[in-house]
């Protein structure tokens, strides 16, 4: 009976399928009721981008199989913020769970402006909700608290339910000068310290950082002074969604009389939505690419996208001299107003080097104070744990390393409980000790062109396998007496043409394809799928042999 009691119990649970154990594809879910009859709201669909480790793909998708499969309990999904790696995934998901969809003003525009560029307007309805709302999502009181961050609108949630509360932070620092968006709100944050929350779900990107974030200003003032200095033309290149670095460079740009020039799709489009939805003033005299050859070089500045280096990018195509009409020439400067993202540094790399052969002056936050992290650090953690005062602290958004050091951080800031559960594990938070009672299916899915294919299986890893060693295709024509017809057709991709002494591959493979039909008696070369194994087998052999690496090897056999 004992046992029948614990199913039948109410429990407010975390549950996280993205982002925690690594910093992007967000997905998180709150549930509420007994095991088998639980309520689901969902906090941010997510993306993140893939490596070099994953050819062809651009980008990675939670894998949404728990929750579509319940699609009935989900209540919602709320967005807290229109960076990609919180509502990158909507697209492509939502039609898979069609659950109402909150946003607030900025990311709704910038959702609905992506939906008219893919062709797909008013495809997905969208719940507009304004900054601090208080709204019921099913058992889920929730309510929206302003954070800053490095794009407006970043919403803090404290979610309540009749057993017990959560603030779940998103991204967030502590800025009390964000140029763009508010401030985040501590007032608020005391305040519902003061009527106690249980648990604190909180960001923990920089938690290996010591002391506080410096503001959003600081870096305006750093862009302003070197782009008033600047001799020659200036670009800026920063994430085309945060704002405030946008407006930071417009503003130094309007004060040093240079015209201001947008490069890049995705800026363009921020740009319009931050003007519409007021975080830019409307007064910006914007020229267009065509206007850029014809500008005094000392009078322009290029607002670029192409940060992370990109190969499509506005500022890939400029360096590489690729683009229509956008040119950098020598003594021209570029500032790289951004943080290279983890996996990205090669192509970053790349980029800069390109530039500076082309003579440019290349300026990073390495150089001088023209970007700031939009998440907080150990001082800033400490302060949100004092104002909150939780019993229960779950770290997410981070690596490993970033969810230990907070949770580290916390238990020596004396928080009671703290609980760190990686993606696919379900933590009740409430009643009972906080911990982990339970994993479900979660993992990544590879957006391949138009497909999706879960990671793991298969196309991607072949890819990987081809891109360090090749391929051989081999077809051997048998008569049914078990003798060779003609010489085997061989194809090669990426194989060197000869060994070192010097021998031509195609002839080291042959031999081994020789060498294995002379191992098989006549009669049993009927069974054509023994000696493609056997050819496959001996060809990766002595190809490896010569060469020290074997090539996957796909084999046909044809009796005739
Ligand atoms: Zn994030
Ligand atoms: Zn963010």
């Amino acid at each position: 009976m004992a046992r029948k009691n614990t199913k039948q119990q109410k429990e407010f649970v975390f549950l996280p399928l993205g982002g925690i154990g690594e910093i992007g594809m967000n997905l998180y879910l709150y549930g509420f009721g007994p095991a088998r009859k639980r309520r689901w709201l969902m906090v941010d669909l997510g993306v993140t981008f893939a490596g070099p480790g994953e050819p062809g793909i651009d980008v990675i998708l939670p894998d949404i199989r728990f929750i579509e499969e319940q699609r009935g309990n989900l209540e919602g999904i709320i967005l807290t913020h229109a960076h990609e790696d919180h509502f990158g995934a909507v697209i492509s998901l939502w039609p898979r769970l069609r659950v109402p969809l909150y946003a607030t003003p900025f990311a709704a525009a910038l959702l609905r402006a992506k939906l008219i560029e893919q062709g797909l307007e008013g495809d997905i309805p969208i719940e507009e909700i304004p900054t601090r709302a208080k709204l019921d999502i099913g058992p889920f009181h929730v309510e929206l608290v302003d954070m800053a961050h490095s794009i407006p609108e970043s919403n803090g949630l404290l979610i309540q339910t009749e057993l017990g509360s959560a603030f779940h932070t998103s991204d967030w620092k502590l800025d009390t000068t964000p140029v763009a968006g508010a401030a985040t709100d501590e007032k608020r944050l005391r305040k519902i310290g003061k009527q106690g929350v249980d648990a604190l779900i909180c960001d923990s990107t920089n938690a290996m950082r010591d002391g506080l974030s410096p503001s959003e200003a600081d870096v305006a003032k750093t862009l302003g002074e070197l782009i008033a200095n600047a001799p020659h033309r200036v670009a800026v290149t920063a994430f085309a969604s945060n704002v405030a670095r946008l407006r930071s460079a417009m503003d130094a740009a309007v004060a040093a009389n240079r015209h201001i020039v947008i490069v890049g799709r995705a800026m363009k489009r921020v740009v319009q939505v931050a003007e519409e939805t007021g975080y830019l003033p409307s007064g910006y005299d914007i020229l267009s690419e065509d206007d850029y050859g014809h500008l005094p070089r000392e009078t322009v500045m290029a607002l670029c996208t192409g940060s992370q280096g990109e190969g499509r990018a506005a500022l890939a195509r400029i360096a590489s001299d690729n683009h229509p009409r956008v040119s950098f020439s020598r003594g021209d400067m570029v500032l790289f107003s951004s943080r290279t993202i983890p996996g990205n540094e090669k192509a970053v790399g790349n980029l800069q080097n390109k530039l500076v052969d082309l003579g440019v002056d290349v300026v990073t936050d390495r150089d001088a104070l023209i970007h700031v992290s939009g998440h907080p650090r150990r001082g800033e953690l400490e302060k949100l744990y004092s104002w909150l005062k939780p019993d229960i602290l779950v770290p997410m958004h981070g690596e490993a390393c970033h969810l230990e050091a907070q949770a580290d951080l916390a238990r020596s800031f004396g928080v009671k409980s703290v609980v760190t559960p990686r993606n696919g594990s379900l933590v009740r938070l409430c009643p009972g000790p906080a911990e982990i009672i339970g994993e479900v299916q979660s993992g990544r899915v590879y957006m391949d062109g138009r497909l999706p294919v879960v990671a793991g299986d298969g196309p991607v890893e072949d890819r990987r396998r081809l891109s360090l060693a090749g391929a051989v295709a081999v077809s051997v024509v048998l008569t049914s007496k078990g003798d060779i017809v003609a010489e085997p057709q061989i194809t090669m991709i990426g194989i060197p043409a000869a060994t070192a002494n010097g021998i031509l591959f195609a002839d080291v493979i042959v031999q081994a394809i020789h060498g294995a039909l002379d191992g098989i008696p006549r009669p049993r070369r009927r069974d054509s799928a023994m000696v493609a194994e056997a050819v496959r087998r001996a060809v990766r052999a002595q190809v490896n042999a010569h060469w020290g690496k074997k090539p996957p090897c796909s084999v046909m056999v044809t009796v005739v």
